[in-house]
Parts: C-alpha cells; structure tokens; sequence
C-alpha cells in the first residue's frame, strides 16, 4: 500500500527503508526493496513489518546502490506471504516492479503470457503486470516507457507502480490511476512516493501524477509526463 523508490548519488536504502517507515500508517502486511548494486538488482521482501524487512536485508543482501524501489503491500490477490511480496521480476529477471492497486483483467492477461511462454511465482496481480511489460518491451522492440505506456492500455484496473530495468539503470518509470504517486525532483536525483514524507527533508519540489498519467525519470533530463491514453511517447 505504499511506494518508495530513489534514483540519483545517495544511498538508495536508507532512503527507501525511512521512507517505508513514513508510509506505514496506510496499513500493510508485507515489505519488500529492489536495490541495483550497479550490477545486478538486489532484491528482499518479507511478510510482516518494515522492521522485519530492515533485519532480513541487513543479514541477506548488499545494501548498495544508487537505485532502488521498495514497497508496503496490503494483499488483495495472494496471501500475504515472502513470495506474493514486492518488487516482483520479469521472467527474465531484468525488471522489476512494485504496484498497489488491482489488476482487475490479470486472469486473461496470465492466460495469454502463458500460451506464450511465461511462468509465474506468485499469486499476484502484480507479476502479470510485469510480464507484460517485458513480452511487450522484447516483441515490440520499444523502450521501456513505450513498454509501459502500451502495456497499461491493456489492462482494466487501479494502480500506482513503478519499475526500472537492470539493462538501464539511469532510468524509473512510474505510472498512476487511482492510488497516488508522487515525485521529488533534486538535484540530479529524484524520489517517488505514495505521498511527499519520504522525500520532504530532500527537496520540496514535487511533482504529483495525475491519474492516467505515467512519468519517465531519466537522470540528466528533466521528468517526462505523459498521458498513458497518448499515442505519441516517448
Ligand atoms: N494487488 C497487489 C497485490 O495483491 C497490490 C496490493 C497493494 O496495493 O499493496 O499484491
């Protein structure tokens, strides 16, 4: 139920596991965080509180990096459980993506991405999502923001994500429709979050999607914003 990510030359950690520690009172049941150690994306997620997620990291992970997104879930598809937990991966393990909200079409979405190949972990909404975006991103030979865009004018739902791709780490991508999403923009460094208390000792200049617009968080350019219903992106 709540949204953290970071990207720019602080430590993305800290940044992130305070941030989830702000965004607690919207009530969850489960904590997770997606860190790219500038090799490879470092992920952990538990069920249970934020602090249980702190002492897991802390014993099982490098906690590096430059980039990350870490996620407070309250479970509407899948039990709460380690695995259901965000971020989830793609297939082939390049993205990653943490979502609040309901894919309400995800049934005939999996059917399809497994008729074409993919497996699926968890119970969620949410890995459906990501697949998607990563069959999508490899057929269509599109970035990572067309990707997206195209991917959530196939799906019927509520949602606040964002996701970014070990293959690009200069770059999130986030995207609203009903839960909130907001950004902080620094210098050359940007947060997202379900609201500004991650982010408000850092910077006061935010950003606050609308719904059915998604932004492309580069570093060294400014946000893009733009309409998912847009035919042109990008
Ligand atoms: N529908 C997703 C799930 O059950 C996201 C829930 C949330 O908003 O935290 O995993």
């Amino acid at each position: 139920c709540g949204i953290v990510g970071y990207i720019g030359k602080r430590d993305a950690y800290p940044i992130i596991l305070n941030g989830l520690k702000r965004l607690e009172y919207r009530g969850y049941d489960s904590a997770g965080i997606a860190l790219f150690d500038g090799n490879d994306i470092q992920l952990c997620k538990t069920k249970g509180k934020v602090a249980n997620l702190e002492e897991k990291a802390e014993k099982e992970i490098s906690l590096k990096g430059n980039l990350g997104i870490g996620h407070t879930r309250w479970a509407t598809h899948g039990v709460p459980n380690d695995v259901n937990s965000h971020p989830h991966y793609s297939n082939s393990g390049d993205l990653v993506l943490i979502h609040n909200g309901i894919i309400e079409n995800y049934g005939s979405l999996k059917k399809e991405l497994i008729k074409r190949g993919y497996t699926f972990k968890s119970e969620t909404d949410t890995e459906v999502l990501v697949n998607l975006i990563e069959d999508i991103q490899k057929n269509e030979d599109v970035k990572l923001g067309k990707a997206v865009q195209i991917a959530l004018n196939q799906v019927v739902g509520a949602y606040a994500i964002a996701l970014f791709d070990k293959k690009k780490p200069d770059e999130i991508v986030v995207a609203k429709l009903g839960s909130p999403l907001a950004i902080g923009v620094g210098d050359d460094e940007f947060f997202v979050a379900s609201d500004a208390s991650p982010f408000i000792e850092f910077t006061n200049n935010a950003i606050y999607l609308e719904d059915e617009e998604m932004a492309i968080i580069r570093l060294g350019r400014d946000v893009k914003v733009r309409k998912i219903k847009d035919d042109k992106l990008v």
